[in-house]
């Protein structure tokens, strides 16, 4: 399949318009259209066609077990897919929505089971991103749109990204630039009598927990239950966002970290093998081995989750053959980028 790649910050008005139309069309026909969200980018098909949704697992290698997230636009989509609303939610949508946050509900029928992996309840997010509101607009539908990239791998967050996972597989990519926040949405599940966590994104446990008072992390996220506990969100007992490099997260006070990944990194070169190295600003200067990368400022956790997965594709192409990461605390922010440090290393975690 020739995979048709938009990028509308290169066209004029009318030609914008001829896109979306177009871009609408195909999601109404049950093809595959690649759009920016301000999380990563996803991959779209109509959520209310099962034979479309089959496409996207088939596009991505993902087992079918693994749930979609239907994006919205507008909160009269919910209405139509969501059997029941609890007042948690809408207040959880009176203040982040639209953005990065995904609640779980009691599905309608209307929705198919080949979209939820089987389950009777869907996950429903409304994104901020212009390009994904527009489409979703357009299409007129509830688009079911996982992160874009094959299954296992790290997600998107540039259309080029994007194109390296799915060109020839899929209809059409928009091209928006970047995604703002660059990790996937907060998952909670409102299905619960105290809503529960299921994912960490860019709305914390701390936010959740001033807005609502009762908010519970699920313990399939504790890095140190995971192993014992059927997880609730069937995507987190896959091995997720790796880079191709067996990689090793090391945690610790800072000092200690350093010391110890720039011993671990003198090891393996004397082994023979290239050496990549995920620090931060604050520490880059410690490094004088191997390919060093900082995602960004430990002050700044945001950064860290901007540049997260364009690092670890970034290891990819220099072709490194172990990788030592410096971990974070896990609270705030620092809970999300850890589970996905963390998934990345297959975790493989040493204490210093
Ligand atoms: P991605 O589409 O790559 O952002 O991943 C979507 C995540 O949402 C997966 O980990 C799913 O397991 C989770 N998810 C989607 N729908 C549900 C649901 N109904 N119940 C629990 N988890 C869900
Ligand atoms: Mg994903």
């Amino acid at each position: 399949m020739d995979t048709k790649i938009i990028n509308l910050q290169l066209l004029d008005q009318s030609e914008v318009d001829t896109a979306y139309a177009e871009a609408a069309g195909i999601i109404r026909e049950g093809g595959l259209v690649a759009f920016p969200t301000e999380t990563v980018y996803g991959l779209g098909a109509n959520a209310l066609d099962e034979q479309a949704a089959a496409k996207i697992y088939a596009a991505k290698g993902r087992p079918s077990d693994n749930p979609l997230i239907a994006h919205i636009s507008r909160e009269q989509q919910l209405e139509e897919i969501a059997a029941y609303i609890p007042e948690t939610a809408r207040i959880l949508m009176k203040h982040y929505w639209p953005g990065p946050l995904t609640m779980i509900f009691r599905k309608k029928d209307i929705v198919p089971r080949g979209t939820t992996g089987g389950l009777d309840t869907v996950a429903v997010r409304m994104p901020d991103h212009p390009v994904a509101r527009r489409l979703i607009d357009a299409a007129g539908v509830p688009i079911a749109a996982p992160s874009a990239n094959l299954s296992g791998r790290p997600s998107p967050t540039t259309a080029e990204r994007t194109a390296e996972d799915m060109e020839g597989k899929i209809e059409m990519i928009l091209d928006g630039g970047p995604c703002r926040i660059g990790i996937e949405s907060t998952i909670v599940d409102m299905t619960e009598d105290i809503p529960v966590i299921l994912r960490p994104g860019f709305i914390t446990y701390e936010m959740l927990r001033e807005l609502l008072g009762e908010v519970r992390k699920d313990r399939a996220l504790d890095a140190k239950e995971w192993r014992y506990f059927r997880p609730k969100a069937p995507g987190q007992k896959y091995r997720h966002y790796a880079p191709k490099a067996p990689m090793t997260l090391v945690e610790g006070g800072i000092e200690a970290v350093t010391a110890k990944i720039c011993d671990l990194t003198d090891a393996s070169i004397r082994e023979g093998k290239k050496v990549g190295v995920i620090c931060t600003d604050e520490t880059e200067a410690c490094y004088h081995q191997g390919i060093v990368k900082s995602m960004g400022s430990r002050v700044r956790l945001e950064s860290v989750a901007h540049n997260l997965y364009e690092i670890l594709r970034e290891f990819d192409e220099t072709g490194v053959e172990v990788i030592y990461s410096e971990a974070f605390p896990s609270d705030e922010l620092g809970f999300a980028v850890m589970n996905r440090l963390v998934k990345a290393a297959g975790h493989k975690e040493i204490q210093v």
